[in-house]
């Protein structure tokens, strides 16, 4: 697989490899301005590997900005790096950097008595959930409002706020070129959880669903989606349809097995897999998002 490929006039995706053997790669984006300096979109995870992924494809292009979509570390972790080595400032979201300041402080267990959780299916959870106070993968240099158009030479690019995978999730349209940077707010096969973000008291299914609207009312037939991962698409409109459909259904399914507790609820669901063989990580997903359905549905 090519490192890198031209896909629309002046604008280059790199292909950069993601720790973990889950995804292979991460999309990162670079964008050529007016004056022969690169934009570049979401650098990757915090490893000499991706680095050299992206030091190659940029072959000491000056770097005028590095915009993140959001602050997962396959998206924003080699920012610094990449900061410290350009100059060029760090951009996000004013919601995501609320968000990188409040994981910065570390994550509390959930409140495992309020989801009737089991004592002795306890220590798992909390071996998983509880996240120490750290420093901060990347602090921007500036946040960027909703609707704003970046400072792209001889572009229109637009940011557009789409929370819902995270508070602060941003796509970028560039409308010069009719394309739509849609990070993990819209992938072509893979359903993004929801609500990675840190706990917060948005509703991140009804924030999603409105920003899924929001980007399909860009689809003209012709917008190409440039994706935080896999390929480039097209049909972004079906593509929400389609992932705001799986959400809604999972809605019902928790609307017609509401239980007393989250855990009773959750047990009663359907999962990849089956429900007994969830645990760790993934018991801790199946309950988050058993949580967020009924928080959507008021339960
Ligand atoms: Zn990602």
């Amino acid at each position: 697989m090519a490192a890198i490929d031209t896909v629309a006039p002046g604008v280059h995706r790199v292909h950069v490899p993601m720790p973990g053997g889950g995804l292979p790669f991460s999309n990162a984006y670079l964008l050529d301005d007016a004056d022969g300096a690169v934009h570049v979109v979401d650098p990757g995870s915090p490893t000499d590997d991706a680095r050299d992924a992206l030091r190659s494809a940029l072959r000491g292009a000056r770097v005028a900005s590095i915009v993140v979509t959001h602050l997962h570390a396959d998206h924003a972790g080699a920012a610094a790096a990449l900061r410290a080595e350009t100059d060029a400032p760090v951009l996000l979201h004013e919601r995501e950097a609320a968000a990188l300041r409040m994981l910065a402080d570390g994550i509390p267990a959930p409140d495992l008595d309020a989801w009737g959780v089991p004592a002795e299916r306890r220590p798992e959870l909390l071996a998983v959930a509880v996240v120490p106070a750290g420093p901060a993968p990347v602090t921007p240099d500036r946040t960027v409002a909703d609707g704003e158009l970046l400072a792209v030479p001889g572009r229109r690019v637009r940011a557009l706020w789409t929370p819902g995978h995270t508070p602060g999730h941003l796509c970028l349209h560039v409308e010069d070129a009719g394309l739509l940077l849609t990070g993990d707010h819209v992938l072509p096969t893979v359903n993004s959880g929801l609500g990675l973000g840190g706990p917060t008291a948005d509703d991140p299914i009804a924030d999603y669903l409105a920003a899924l609207d929001r980007v399909a009312a860009l689809d003209d037939g012709t917008l190409l989606a440039l994706p935080g991962h896999e390929d480039p698409f097209t049909g972004v409109g079906e593509r929400c349809f389609a992932l705001a459909e799986h959400h809604r259904r999972r809605t019902r399914e928790v609307a017609a097995h509401p239980g007393g507790t989250v855990w009773e609820t959750a047990a009663t669901l359907t999962w990849t897999g089956g429900w007994d063989a969830l645990s760790g990580f993934t018991l801790l997903s199946a309950l988050r998002q058993t949580a967020q359905h009924r928080a959507y549905l008021a339960i």
